[in-house]
């Protein structure tokens, strides 16, 4: 067997780890080893590149909160790679507006058809690095999008030459002059896979367009070999899934552009550090307060609230609210998203040591209800992992994104469920007057506010509502300490 029947379930672990774990192969036959990856959990983390590293990268991220709507969309912008941001950047944008059904330039956080009309549909987009060191950047960005034919799965890479100063895309990684041998091949593999139509490659490969949007994810292993990825449908039948030819790097090597031998190069041995030359601005101060103490607040007798921000840690909205809570004393919960964590430990690490709680929101926000018992649990593993890694303490609370949840997701994880009482819906009203508003309005003695630090409109919301909360005689807790205090004794 081919083909590659495993991969879209291994995509949705959301690490992506496909590179690591099939290009080492001479050939296509990855599906054994994808089998392996998706069970052994969160064993390999992409090729060992750690984000945090990463200096000036911010991870842009939008999310929304409700199931009748349900998205979530990340790509990294890192300094220097701006035209390769850009790239990205646009096709996000296209695609959640064609999920929103906004093309029409109606406002990007409306829910197009409305609420309750979405059931079913998802969109998830998430990212993965590939390279990130010396003057080469790669990223792949995985889309799921369950209202899309086929299987909805959508994988792509993007390319930057730090030394030209150019974003590259895949075909910029082999020659000009060797194009014609590179496609040759290529169509001689997959001519060989099962499920393969003879004429629709010949559709696709002989229009210099179609070839350029099906050649869309090509990245290289650590042994130097190169994959070639087709989503659903690109180049064979849509029951056979995914395609993928592996190159050995052997046979890859002599039609490589220059760019592609230093892609090549830093993918078998990365020199560890990323340069694009990149002048950029200072890193954002990350704040530095302590906790005072244990919280002795007890909930029984006085007013309590738990605000809760989910989506993040995002720069600089994190070190801004950090700021605004230290003011009042206030203590929150953050339910972190695990791709944000790995970027920016260290603000996850100045929001536990201000004695705020830190819980696990997925890795890179899926519907768990619609994933398997193995890939919930590589979302919220791999996430109370980055959470350990950056705070030496693992959380014990998950929300679940969207609030989803079901008897399955339960059982599938030992960390405790923690819905909301208060919605500010802040996705969609990106209006701290309204955010602010909505909080005073409806909050009520121990309830859990849900809010996003991803947005400024909802950080700017905040010193409002502590100014007017604690007028009003409410302690702000956490909400492991609101169920401890509230807990009968
Ligand atoms: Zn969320």
């Amino acid at each position: 067997m081919r083909k590659n029947l495993l991969l879209p379930s291994l995509i949705l672990l959301g690490s992506l780890a496909l590179t690591a774990a099939c290009a080492g192969g001479p050939s296509g036959t990855e599906s054994g080893q994808g089998g392996a990856t998706a069970s052994s959990g969160p064993a390999i983390d992409d090729q060992g590149i750690d984000p945090a590293k990463i200096n000036g990268l911010d991870i842009v991220t939008d999310s929304s909160e409700h199931g009748s709507c349900p998205y979530a969309t990340s790509y990294p912008a890192v300094p220097g790679a701006d035209a390769m941001a850009a790239a990205m950047r646009k096709d996000v944008q296209q695609r959640l507006a064609t999920f929103l059904g906004t093309n029409d330039g109606a406002q990007a956080t409306d829910c197009g058809g409305g609420s309750g009309s979405r059931s079913g549909q998802e969109l998830n987009i998430s990212h993965q690095f590939l390279i990130a060191s010396g003057d080469v950047l790669g990223v792949r960005l995985s889309t799921l999008d369950r209202g899309a034919a086929g299987d909805g799965l959508a994988t792509r890479t993007y390319w930057y030459d730090g030394a030209a100063k150019a974003y590259r895309t895949p075909p910029g990684l082999v020659a000009d002059g060797a194009r014609e041998s590179f496609i040759a091949a290529l169509k001689k593999d997959l001519e060989g896979q099962e499920g393969v139509d003879a004429g629709q490659l010949d559709e696709v490969f002989g229009d210099p367009a179609a070839q350029t949007a099906v050649l869309d994810d090509v990245a290289f292993g650590t042994d130097g070999g190169m994959r070639v990825s087709f989503d659903r449908g690109d180049v064979g039948v849509p029951a056979g899934g995914r395609y993928a030819v592996a190159f050995s790097k052997e046979t890859i090597t002599p039609w490589l552009s220059a760019f592609g031998k230093r892609a090549q190069q830093q993918a078998m041995h990365p020199s560890g550090t990323l340069d694009l030359g990149a002048t950029g601005a200072p890193e954002e101060p990350v704040p530095t307060h302590r906790a005072s103490g244990e919280d002795t607040t007890d909930c029984t007798k006085v007013k309590c609230v738990a605000l809760t921000f989910d989506d993040g840690p995002a720069v600089p909205e994190a070190a801004t609210l950090l700021n605004h809570l230290a003011q009042y004393k206030a203590r929150v919960t953050f339910f972190t998203v695990g791709q944000n964590v790995a970027a920016h430990p260290e603000l996850v690490r100045a929001e536990a040591k201000a004695g705020h709680e830190v819980g696990n929101h997925s890795w890179n926000h899926p519907d768990l209800t619609r994933l398997t018992p193995e890939q919930i649990r590589y979302q919220l593993n791999r996430t109370s992992e980055a959470i350990k890694n950056a705070t030496g303490e693992a959380p014990t609370l998950f929300r679940p994104p969207y609030g989803a949840m079901d008897a399955k997701v339960k059982a599938a994880t030992t960390l405790s469920p923690v819905l909301w009482d208060v919605d500010t819906e802040d996705w969609k009203y990106r209006d701290a007057a309204k955010v602010a508003q909505t909080v005073i309005a409806k909050t009520e003695p121990n309830d859990v506010v849900l809010m996003h630090d991803i947005h400024p409109t909802s950080v700017a919301a905040v010193p409002e509502i502590l100014r007017t909360l604690t007028a009003r005689g409410y302690h702000f807790v956490t909400v492991s300490h609101l169920r401890t205090t509230l807990a009968p004794r």
